[in-house]
């Protein structure tokens, strides 16, 4: 029996290899590595298929969100310990980037059936006075971005995406990140759009923020040797460029292919011991980037699925507020919810590249796992 892989990149990125073995000539051919023409052509790419009228390439998603609430800082749009709502269960980088600007994390509870912030868990945190909000579309699956959205403006609240995970999902025909008034992407490898190294970028209608994370991306220069802001160095490089410049367009035809598998796996998986993921709005709102079930034998079913030749992971163990790093910061934070979620959620194998070997494997090992057999054997054993 093979085992199916919870993710493989070669199987996406081999038949790709030609293409990418050209995109990287060219930019050896150019000799130009740092903010040339490969960036500025996949920013505009970019732009054109989100339909955002700027792109700004970085160098990972983490500074995408990192970068963004900094030029809120510098536009004075935020200050120090201006308070910054996000779902408590969203991936550390979120409250990485809030507590590295010395914003406050206003942590809430998630929607149970999609993962994500909901307008009621928004609406809960208002009393703590926020002035911004980070809407993060976990496991690829849109937030309720009408709902947040008006929430925002009723209350005066900068509306931040990540789209770390959601390349490419819709609402009608409205793409992730153009809802809010900036969103952030990765491009890390396993991402649904992933280069074949670190990137990211933000995506904004905002001219006056486009132009200051320009800057702020190249040590805070627009001009050579002259600096109006403490920058950094978070550049998209060339090579990343060219490589999503092959990428980009194959990003739809892939987000079906999981949509595809998806699909199969909530028809077709059949097991009261498993929770399937609920799809809150139309079918393109969700592009799969991870198919995440929830079980109370999540640790049972882990080994079982081994057993039967399936990886499976788990995004994520430990929640954001229950790590080493935060224990000063976040530790009176008391979330059940999203501490159970951490126990029982379980990523099946998702990927664009499974065949329907694999995926009917992943559906019958799901369906043949027996949880009150296993407590019993493991009473016993
Ligand atoms: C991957 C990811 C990030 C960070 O992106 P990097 O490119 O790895 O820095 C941020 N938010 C979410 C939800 C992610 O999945």
């Amino acid at each position: 029996m093979k085992t199916v892989p919870a993710f493989d990149l070669s199987a996406v990125d081999a038949p790709l290899a030609d293409d990418l073995a050209k995109a990287a000539r060219t930019v050896i051919d150019s000799g130009w590595y740092v903010l040339g023409h490969q960036v500025e052509a996949f920013e505009s790419e970019f732009s054109r298929y989100t339909g955002a009228a700027h792109t700004i390439g970085l160098a990972s998603g983490l500074d995408a969100l990192v970068l963004t609430l900094r030029a809120w800082k510098a536009q004075g749009r935020l200050k120090d310990g201006d308070g910054v709502v996000v779902a408590a269960n969203a991936y550390i980088a979120c409250i990485l980037a809030i507590t590295e600007n010395r914003l406050r994390p206003i942590l809430v509870e998630p929607d149970p059936l999609t993962f994500n912030l909901s307008e009621a868990g928004l609406r809960s945190a208002l009393a703590q006075k926020p002035k911004a909000v980070m809407a993060v579309h976990l496991y690829g699956q849109l937030c309720p971005m009408p709902e947040l959205l008006a929430v925002c403006e009723d209350e005066g609240l900068l509306l931040l995406e990540d789209c770390a995970q959601a390349h490419g999902a819709l609402l009608g025909s409205q793409q992730a990140g153009t809802f809010g008034h900036a969103a952030g992407f990765s491009f890390y490898p396993t991402k649904n759009l992933g280069a074949l190294g670190d990137g990211g970028a933000v995506i904004t209608t905002d001219d006056d923020l486009a132009k200051l994370l320009r800057s702020l991306r190249n040590y805070g220069s627009e001009r050579k040797y002259v600096n109006t802001h403490q920058g950094i160095n978070s550049r998209l490089d060339e090579m990343q460029a060219a490589f999503l410049r092959v990428k980009l367009p194959l990003l739809d035809e892939q987000n079906a292919a999981r949509r595809h598998i998806a699909t199969r796996y909530l028809n077709e998986i059949r097991n009261p011991a498993i929770v399937l993921p609920t799809l809150r709005a139309e079918e393109k709102s969700h592009v799969w980037h991870l198919f995440v079930i929830r079980s109370e034998a999540r640790n049972h079913l882990a080994l079982h699925l081994q057993e039967c030749g399936v990886q499976t992971a788990i995004h994520y163990p430990v929640p954001p507020h229950r790590q080493e790093c935060y224990h000063e910061d976040l530790k009176g934070h008391v979330l059940p919810l999203t501490e159970a979620l951490h126990d029982e959620v379980l990523s099946l194998p998702m990927s664009p590249a499974l065949t329907d070997a694999q995926v009917e494997q992943v559906i019958a090992a799901a369906n043949a796992f027996d949880a009150a057999t296993l407590t019993q054997q493991v009473a016993h054993g």
